[in-house]
């Protein structure tokens, strides 16, 4: 028999070890790990930062307030949830949305590279400072502030090709200016003109 293993399989095994995870105390007080959702082949992967109130209530990724922003960008570049993956760096919710530390994110970190891995995405968005700093740590990126690279286009080699990395604000800074929007609709247009140049 194969011991080749299908892209659900392994995601299905990640979820497991995700539901039974006890590496950091956020375990203690989460409700539901929400560890990602969307379309196993998705070319696209977004990166938040960690389940919020209601997602770790339901389950779900951005159905907040950030996920209403969230669902207005994707319209905005005809995107459909549907064919995106969508996690976060965190896969259990910090109670009051503390700031991640160092610790819980090295101690989650590895389920990310794992969806990483099982999806192989040609584009990774990164929502955010904590997204952002975390995947260009692990990328050997040098990472300053999240207002001096947003919009721009980054290129690495995984081991299954080239990935481009794209750096946005978390749509939650939308919440509080709503000037920031336009901001964010702008780096997300470019998102479809990669797209686009790999088709
Ligand atoms: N904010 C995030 O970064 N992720 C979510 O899933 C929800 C809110």
């Amino acid at each position: 028999m194969s011991s080749h293993k299908t892209k659900s399989e392994m995601m299905t095994h990640l979820f497991d070890e995700v539901f039974g995870c006890n590496k950091c105390s956020i375990f203690e007080t989460r409700n539901s790990p929400l560890v990602g959702e969307g379309c196993l082949d998705a070319e696209i992967m977004m990166i938040g930062e960690a389940p919020g109130y209601h997602e770790d209530l339901q389950g779900k990724a951005f159905i907040g307030k950030a996920g209403t922003i969230l669902d207005q960008l994707l319209k905005h570049v005809h995107l459909l949830r549907q064919d995106i993956y969508i996690t976060n760096i965190l896969k259990c919710h910090p109670q009051q949305n503390y700031n991640p530390t160092l610790q819980e994110i090295k101690a989650c970190e590895s389920y990310l590279y794992r969806q990483i891995k099982i999806i192989c995405p040609k584009t990774i968005i990164t929502l955010g400072k904590f997204a952002t700093q975390t995947l260009f740590s692990k990328v050997s990126l040098s990472f300053s502030k999240i207002s001096e690279i947003h919009g721009k286009i980054f290129e690495i080699q995984a081991s299954y090709g080239t990935v481009k990395i794209l750096p946005h604000y978390h749509p939650s800074v939308a919440c509080y200016n709503m000037s920031m929007l336009d901001t964010l609709k702008q780096d997300f247009e470019k998102t479809i003109g990669v797209q686009m140049n790999l088709s």
